[in-house]
């Protein structure tokens, strides 16, 4: 606490990201959902013959050419596009764009187990929330989110669980909220859930996010992208030209390009991970732990006897990154990112070794 800090500042608790290893600290990170795989080898390519001079200029506000990629990508029009530096920052323009703040606005509907921002982002904001809690199998819950608030924001697949609702249950939540918006992160989509963009015809409310850094391999590049009606994408952009008209820089704007137009290789590593996915679940539900039907790339996982804070600490002991989540309803879990083959063989028998100790201890 400082003296300097005003009251907004001093009141805040800032969301807190997942350990980041030192350079050169060789560990297996499994516990910020990065792909494990390297981005497109175009991208090497490019970089190896990239002209510094273009670095001269101010980039290109509007991400002309990458909001054609991905209009390509998702079969939607440029103007339904908009790019920002990691979906991070897309979730809080949006956040300021279209919920209201203040004690007496309406609250934003969030399901109590969900990506850990949108409360941060909602404090940030004065932004009142109401958490709607899940289903004990960690399903999100339609009704409640039907009672139309200020607004709605769900992570579809959700995180950290990784259970993903259907077409049909986010339609229901549109047409229940014709005049708010209705905010779906999709970061984890691209690995086995269904995009609701095909929605984006009928409901003008509709606000989806991604980014390009699980499925492309990017987190480093930092870019994330919202796909809307032409009105909700404007309202975005105003509130960037208010804070920073350049927040997707030009070297991020072309290598994101390069990635979003390699589709070959982002179905290639997603395959990957999908069945690397689900061959490691079914060895963890042999164990008899309990797993969610996950459709992202990281597995929601209660490690049966074990203990999930004991079981996080004993591989972090060996140099194997995992997230655990010290929250009511969730102490028990721990969220495993999907890596190699590699990579997830070592875990597994990590894990392994720990669980005949604590069967042995438990007689
Ligand atoms: N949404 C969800 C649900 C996430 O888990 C994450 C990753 N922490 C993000 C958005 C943000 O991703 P990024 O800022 O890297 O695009």
């Amino acid at each position: 606490m400082s003296r300097f800090w005003n009251q907004k500042t001093r009141k805040i608790s800032p969301y807190v990201a997942g350990e980041q290893p030192r350079e050169g600290q060789k560990v297996i990170k499994l516990n910020t959902n990065e792909n494990p795989y390297p981005p497109s080898p175009s991208i090497e390519k490019f970089l190896k013959s990239f002209d510094p001079e273009i670095l001269r200029l101010y980039p290109d506000t509007s991400c002309t050419k990458l909001r054609i990629a991905f209009a390509e990508f998702w079969g939607v029009l440029p103007e339904q596009v908009f790019c920002g530096n990691g979906s991070d920052e897309v979730l809080a323009f949006a956040f300021q764009a279209f919920f209201e703040s203040g004690e007496n606005a309406a609250p934003l509907l969030v399901p109590d187990i969900s990506y850990s921002f949108y409360p941060v982002y909602a404090d940030l904001y004065d932004i009142p929330l109401k958490r709607i809690s899940l289903a004990d199998d960690f399903s999100v819950p339609v009704e409640p989110f039907c009672a139309q608030e200020g607004g709605v924001a769900i992570a579809n697949p959700n995180a950290p669980t990784g259970v993903s609702m259907s077409l049909e249950s986010v339609e229901r939540i549109l047409i229940a909220n014709p005049d708010r918006v209705v905010l779906i992160d999709e970061a984890y989509v691209c690995f086995g859930g269904t995009s609701v963009v095909g929605l984006l015809e009928k409901y003008p409310n509709l606000l989806i996010i991604g980014t390009l850094s699980k499925s492309h391999s990017l987190a480093g590049l930092r870019l994330g992208y919202a796909i809307a009606s032409e009105e909700l994408i404007e309202g975005i952009c105003r509130i960037r030209d208010s804070f920073n008209s350049y927040p997707v820089d030009t070297l991020a704007q072309k290598v994101a390009e390069l990635a979003v137009r390699d589709r070959a290789w982002f179905e290639q590593n997603t395959g990957k991970i999908i069945a690397t996915r689900e061959r490691v679940r079914a060895e963890m539900l042999e164990m008899g732990f309990d797993v969610p039907v996950s459709a992202a790339n990281f597995l929601f996982v209660r490690p049966g006897q074990i203990g999930a804070s004991e079981l996080y600490n004993n591989l972090r002991n060996q140099g194997i990154l995992v997230r655990y989540f010290n929250k009511p309803r969730i102490s028990e879990y721990l969220r495993i990112s999907v890596g190699t083959d590699e990579q997830m063989d070592k875990l597994m028998s990590a894990v392994r070794k720990i669980w005949v100790e604590v069967k042995k201890e438990n007689g």
